[in-house]
């Protein structure tokens, strides 16, 4: 069977986190693994991550994983009696304490949200199942009107679309999980709420070379500034579960093929995010308006689309992953989707490695060759020729296995850890075994194999060399 080049990722949770389930999950065709630090405990994820280590020995294959930090989620404080009731018209009062609100009364522990706020701003509460706008503004205190109302309940979330608060997107509860993360040994950090390219350089700053940083994009002010963001990231999502309450939802599908150009055109690797199969969290197979949401993100060319709730918390978790599977497999076989994909994203200012993947492309094309293999230390120059879409592929040769599993999220991309090669005769015997073990060519044919002479020297891809097996 092809490989697949969209990659599969599955959030872990109590469906997904036994040992034998976990194994099940990758054969089934997970890619990567989402550790979500929203939710459990810091003692989970150590066990969840020990599990996937473990399973990916058994399975012989390097696999991903990232700690997604919830970020500066802010929330409604406590209630009196748990709850308040809000009708439609009241004007109701917001304050910053951390004392428990009451009637008409919302309390809110976040002082730098209610002094940024100003009359007009909306507070969308509980996913944007309630609605208020603000309409006076006193030193201490907020009116606001009630546009939807229903029942509040304690530390329910709430977006504020219209503004950009001056949160950082990192929190204290944030910054201790990422050094519990890094501790762990993940391959990333996923940034919740990145407003501006400077929260993934604040984040960078900390984590150093230790792992890449995935900027979630569900801020609509970070879409005012994507190409900035994505330039300062190693990888981004479409977040779509918060965007989708920051944003109206006619505004989502834009917001995401906006996102996925923008990191197509840096060549940097894509997540499409949130709700794809979310009925599978109780049914057993996908409505086809989710079937089609996948398929969508495929066709728009994602590097990897991603499972949630579905295979954290839900009834089928396997199954789940098997019908993601299923889904972009289908699209992959497409004409259409290889026909419509967008290619020849290399900048006019390229540098020598970006027109080396592209040649390596091309040359895979005119001569049919079964692979591109790419001699990579860091992993940029398998990521650069998978920017080009090859329908051959690519194979990742790489002396690291930390760059092999973030390679696991780069479409097109298997890899294989190999001990770093001196000359020309080792660069080609290596790959000549590694495309065998892979299964991807035979006696007889073709590869091409890019790297960089003198090798040992990161970052000098300059080289392509045709292979055929013999
Ligand atoms: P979350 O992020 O699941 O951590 O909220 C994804 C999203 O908002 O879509
Ligand atoms: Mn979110």
């Amino acid at each position: 069977m092809r490989a697949r080049d969209c990659k599969i990722v599955a959030t872990m949770g109590p469906a997904s986190d036994a040992p034998e389930r976990l194994a099940m999950l990758i054969q089934a065709g997970v890619d990567c693994f989402r550790l979500n630090f929203s939710h459990g405990a810091r003692e989970d994820h150590a066990r969840r991550m020990a599990a996937i280590r473990a399973a990916e020995e058994k399975a012989g294959t390097p696999v991903g994983v990232f700690a997604d930090l919830q970020g500066p989620k802010i929330r409604v404080g406590m209630f009196e009696n748990g709850e308040i009731k809000l009708k439609f018209n009241d004007i109701i009062t917001i304050e910053a304490s951390t004392e428990p609100g009451a009637h008409n009364l919302i309390r809110l522990p976040h002082p730098e949200l209610v002094n940024a706020l100003e009359v007009g701003d909306i507070l969308k509460l509980d996913d944007g199942k309630l609605q208020l706008t603000v309409t006076e503004r006193g030193r201490t205190q907020l009116k606001a009107r009630v546009d939807f109302g229903g029942v509040l309940k304690n530390q329910k979330g709430v977006n504020v679309p219209t503004r950009r608060i001056p949160i950082s997107a990192l929190t204290e509860k944030d910054r201790e999980d990422l050094v519990y993360a890094l501790d762990l040994g993940v391959d990333f950090i996923a940034l919740s709420f990145v407003q501006h390219p400077e929260d993934v350089l604040e984040a960078k700053a900390l984590i150093k070379d230790r792992a890449g940083v995935i900027a979630k994009i569900e801020k609509p002010s970070a879409l005012t500034q994507i190409d900035e963001i994505v330039e300062a990231a190693d990888a981004v999502m479409v977040a779509r579960g918060d965007l989708g309450v920051e944003l109206p939802p006619e505004q989502v599908p834009i917001a995401q093929r906006k996102i996925i150009r923008s990191a197509r055109a840096a060549g940097k690797p894509v997540i499409v995010a949130t709700h794809m199969l979310e009925s599978m969290v109780e049914a057993a197979t996908p409505t086809r308006a989710e079937a089609s949401d996948v398929a969508t993100a495929v066709y728009q060319g994602a590097d990897a689309v991603m499972l949630s709730a579905e295979s954290a918390v839900g009834r089928h978790p396997q199954s789940a992953v098997a019908i993601m599977d299923r889904i972009i497999r289908a699209v992959e076989d497409d004409e259409e989707y290889w026909a419509s994909l967008p290619r020849d994203m290399t900048p006019p200012q390229a540098t020598t490695a970006d027109a080396i993947a592209l040649s390596a492309r091309h040359i895979a094309d005119v001569i049919g060759c079964k692979t591109i293999v790419a001699y990579t230390a860091t992993g940029s120059s398998a990521v650069r020729v998978a920017r080009e879409r090859p329908r051959s592929g690519v194979i990742g040769l790489t002396p690291f296995l930390e760059t092999a599993r973030k390679l696991a999220l780069v479409w097109g991309v298997r890899s294989m850890v190999t001990e770093d090669v001196s000359n020309v005769e080792e660069m080609v015997e290596k790959a000549d075994a590694a495309v065998r073990k892979l299964g991807v060519a035979e006696t007889g044919d073709r590869v091409a194999i890019i790297a960089g002479i003198p090798f040992g020297r990161a970052g000098k891809t300059n080289t392509i060399r045709v292979l055929r097996l013999e």
